[in-house]
């Protein structure tokens, strides 16, 4: 492996710094998890996504031909690098949209689809939600229920579907729906795309114990969905959705974000005291970050062998399940960390005028649900990994 950039690549990152310093909204820095708050800035964060989208760095590595950037791995790379050094805010509004929504309609999209699709992606105009869980499937996707039946030019969708993250803003959703009731169960599935203000859709948002509500429970009764609006071959749901969830798992796997996270822990472990003495001098305290610092460093070499795998030309693999593993590990330990290094003032969350930075880890710590079991929970992780890097036998 060889990381060293070449001439082009490091005019690219100092094209990068440059657009920073004159782009760069001012949240910059602020909590990225807090979605509700950050509400307040769309403005800003909606002009930070029309000049990435100038510079064609939305959809960065998307082919040029449907409005991406057509970037290489590695100006990717550097572009996300810098972007995190600074706690920028992501690279383009429209989260799943960009995340698993385009690169599925690049795939498997008709010409129509993408037409009507990419461009608002891209600008950051529409925000997707994505229906695969269901009360009865939700590790165990293949085993969906809510169904779908043919009905001239429409299919006719009744059914439920829970946990769908931002489904409340949402204007469209990527839903998978069984078709083929006697398929075998991968293969009755279809993918659909459903704008959320069809009739029949109802969103009842579920109460998270962080105080916040960022996923509802989806309810469908008697909707019509017209067919031009399958995405891939009635049937073809499976393979749709395989591709995405390799994505979310790769995208969730955030190696900077971590990063800041422990510089932040570090920062608290100086200012508060154990003892009578700064906390970081603890030994025990500083075994901990030590710990957590090599499981990062640790995540960010496997990273590495994704960019040098997909260099080669090979598609990401189960791999990317290390990481989100690894990442499950920190979301925890972060905010335990952190609360044991405030002592007795753990106990105090946001609204007391005590809290220890405004109750910030109060809020990580009942926050690690969605980088924990959200994309497929820790002991599925684990499976992945057995059966398919290890060889093992398959789960029963
Ligand atoms: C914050 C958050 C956001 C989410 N957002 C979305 C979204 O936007 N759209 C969407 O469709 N879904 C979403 N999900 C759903 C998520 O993908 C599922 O919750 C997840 O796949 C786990 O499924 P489940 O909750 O049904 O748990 P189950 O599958 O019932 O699992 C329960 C427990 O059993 C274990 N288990 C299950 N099967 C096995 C096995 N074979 N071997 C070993 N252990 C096993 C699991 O690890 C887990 O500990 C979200 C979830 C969360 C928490």
């Amino acid at each position: 492996m060889d990381f060293t950039f070449s001439p082009e690549e490091e005019a690219f990152r100092a094209e990068v710094r440059a657009f920073i310093r004159d782009h760069l909204p001012k949240r910059s820095g602020q909590d990225q998890m807090d979605v509700e708050e950050g509400m307040s800035d769309l403005p800003a964060l909606y002009q930070w996504n029309q000049d990435l989208h100038a510079k064609r760095w939305v959809g960065f590595n998307w082919p040029r031909e449907v409005g991406g950037g057509g970037g290489t791995i590695s100006e990717q790379m550097i572009l996300k690098e810098e972007m995190a050094r600074v706690k920028a805010p992501m690279l383009g509004l429209s989260y799943m949209g960009l995340a698993w929504v385009g690169p599925a309609l690049i795939k498997y999209g008709t010409q129509e689809q993408r037409d009507r699709h990419i461009g608002p992606i891209l600008r950051g105009e529409i925000q997707w939600c994505t229906g695969y869980s269901e009360p009865g499937a939700g590790s165990d996707l293949a085993a969906l229920q809510c169904k779908a039946v043919r009905d001239g030019d429409d299919y006719v969708v009744n059914g439920q579907k829970i946990w769908t993250s931002l489904a409340m803003w949402a204007q469209w959703m990527i839903l998978l729906v069984r078709t083929d009731p006697h398929a075998s169960k991968h293969l009755g599935i279809t993918c659909l795309l459903v704008p959320m203000s069809t009739p029949g859709i109802t969103v009842k948002p579920i109460k998270e114990m962080n105080g916040g509500a960022m996923f509802a429970e989806v309810f469908f009764e008697e909707v019509r969905v017209p067919v031009a609006n399958r995405l891939g071959a009635e049937g073809q749901g499976w393979d749709v959705t395989k591709d995405a969830l390799a994505n979310e798992r790769s995208s969730i796997a955030d190696v900077w974000a971590l990063k800041h996270r422990l510089e932040a822990i570090r920062d608290l472990a100086t200012r508060r005291t154990r003892r009578g003495r700064p906390a970081i001098e603890d030994p025990a305290i500083r075994q901990r970050i030590a710990r957590m610092e090599t499981q990062v460093e640790a995540m960010r070499l496997n990273g590495l062998r994704f960019v040098t795998k997909q260099l080669r030309g090979e598609p990401l693999g189960a791999e990317t399940s290390i990481n989100k593993l690894i990442r499950a590990r920190i979301e925890i330990e972060s905010g335990r960390l952190a609360r044991d290094i405030e002592g007795s003032f753990g106990i105090l969350a946001k609204k007391s005028p005590h809290a220890v930075d405004k109750g910030r880890w109060q809020k990580v710590m009942l926050s690690w649900p969605p980088f924990v079991i959200g994309g497929g929970t820790p002991n599925i992780q684990k499976n992945v990994i057995a059966e398919r890097i290890l060889g093992l036998p398959h789960d029963v």
